[in-house]
């Protein structure tokens, strides 16, 4: 793949970096959302899946130094996190509009993955 579909992806990851964030009690964590991988109360977090993410993909991480297939993963994680969050109703709704099922469709497009959910 290209240099630019890989920036293609790195725009892609911006989306689902906020709706994580959003999601995450961070004034539970007593790292501030630092993830440390010595820490058993990371490792045993009820967040950690999404904590990890935020550590490997936040803006100060340096997204382009990563591999094509890097970013895909990270994206996957992302698919699945922001399809987990919606409701059925948006699932019934093959042209749903919402931020979410629009950025779940450009992602499935950039990664050429078949849509789900279409029946
Ligand atoms: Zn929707």
């Amino acid at each position: 793949m290209s240099e630019v579909d890989k920036s293609r992806l790195i725009e892609l990851l911006e989306y689902p970096r906020q709706r994580i964030l959003q999601s995450m009690e961070l004034n539970q964590c007593p790292h501030a959302g630092f993830f440390n991988q010595t820490d058993m109360q990371c490792i045993n977090c009820h967040q950690g899946m999404e904590c990890t993410w935020m550590n490997h993909n936040d803006e100060n991480i340096a997204v382009e130094q990563k591999t094509m297939e890097d970013l895909r993963q990270q994206l996957l994680f992302a698919v699945d996190f922001i399809d987990s969050s919606l409701t059925p109703h948006h699932l019934s709704r093959r042209h749903c509009e919402c931020e979410n099922c629009l950025w779940l469709r450009k992602v499935q497009t950039a990664l050429n993955i078949p849509a789900r959910n279409v029946s």
